[in-house]
C-alpha cells in the first residue's frame, strides 16, 4: 500500500509514511470489508459513511505536517483511522463525530489499540472545540459548502487547516488554509470527493 499507492503518487513526508506503516488500518474497518482494508479506494464503515482511500489520508496528513506534541482537531472521526494516524505522529488529537454510534465505535477501537492521546466527542463539529482551541492543525474529513468560520478562528498562529470544500456531487476541492501573522492564506490542493458535512438539524430528519 505505502509503496504503490502513496510514495508512487508523490507523498514523501517521512513522519506521515512512518505513521501509515504503524497504524493497523484493518482494525478500523468493519469485518465484512476487512480483506480490502489496504485497497486503493474508500470503504463503507456503516451509517452511509466511508473511511477515506489510503492515499487521501496520506495526502491530507502530509499537508498538515504534524510535529510531536502539537494539538490537532479533526472533524469527522468516522472509523477513527485518521485520528490514529495523527496520534501516531505524536499529536494530541481532539476529534468530533456527528453520528453517535460511529463516535462510540471509533473511541472503542482507539482505546483497544492504545491511542490514549485521542479524545472523541459525539456532536456537530461546525463550531469546532472552543474549550481546547487554538489548534496547530485542523483536519476536516467531510465536505461543507464553505469553510465553517469557527474553524478559522480556532487555528493557532502558524496553524494549518486542510478541508474539502464544495457540493456533494462533483466539484469539491481539498483546500489548505494557513495562518501566519494573524492572516489567512488559502490554496487549492486537489479535486476530491468526500461525504457531505452535515449539521445536527439535518440528522434529526432521518
Ligand atoms: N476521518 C474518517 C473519515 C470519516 S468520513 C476516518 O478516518 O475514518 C466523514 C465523517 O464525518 C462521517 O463519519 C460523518 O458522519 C462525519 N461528519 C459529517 N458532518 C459532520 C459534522 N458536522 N460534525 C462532525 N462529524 C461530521
Amino acid at each position: 500500500m505505502i509503496e504503490e499507492q502513496i510514495i508512487a503518487r508523490g507523498v514523501t513526508h517521512r513522519p506521515t509514511l512512518a505513521a501509515l506503516r504503524a497504524v493497523p488500518r484493518h482494525r478500523f474497518v468493519p469485518a465484512d470489508v476487512q480483506r480490502e482494508a489496504y485497497a486503493d479506494h474508500p470503504l463503507p464503515i456503516g451509517h452511509g459513511q466511508t473511511i477515506s482511500q489510503p492515499f487521501i489520508v496520506a495526502f491530507m496528513t502530509e499537508a498538515v505536517a504534524i510535529k510531536p506534541g502539537e494539538k490537532v482537531l479533526e472533524i469527522g472521526t468516522g472509523s477513527g483511522y485518521q485520528a490514529a494516524i495523527l496520534a501516531a505522529m505524536g499529536a494530541r488529537v481532539f476529534t468530533i463525530e456527528i453520528i453517535p454510534a460511529l463516535a462510540e465505535r471509533a473511541a472503542g477501537t482507539l482505546r483497544e489499540l492504545g491511542y490514549d492521546q485521542v479524545r472523541v466527542r459525539a456532536g456537530d463539529g461546525y463550531q469546532g472545540w472552543p474549550d481546547e482551541a487554538p489548534f496547530d492543525a485542523i483536519v476536516v474529513t467531510a465536505a461543507p459548502d464553505t469553510i465553517p468560520p469557527a474553524l478559522l478562528d480556532q487555528l493557532a498562529e502558524g496553524g494549518r487547516l486542510v478541508i474539502p470544500v464544495g457540493p456533494q456531487h462533483g466539484g469539491q476541492e481539498l483546500m489548505l488554509v494557513t495562518k501566519s501573522k494573524g492572516k489567512l492564506h488559502q490554496r487549492n490542493l486537489l479535486p476530491v470527493r468526500f461525504v457531505p458535512f452535515t449539521r445536527e438539524k439535518d440528522n434529526e430528519k432521518t
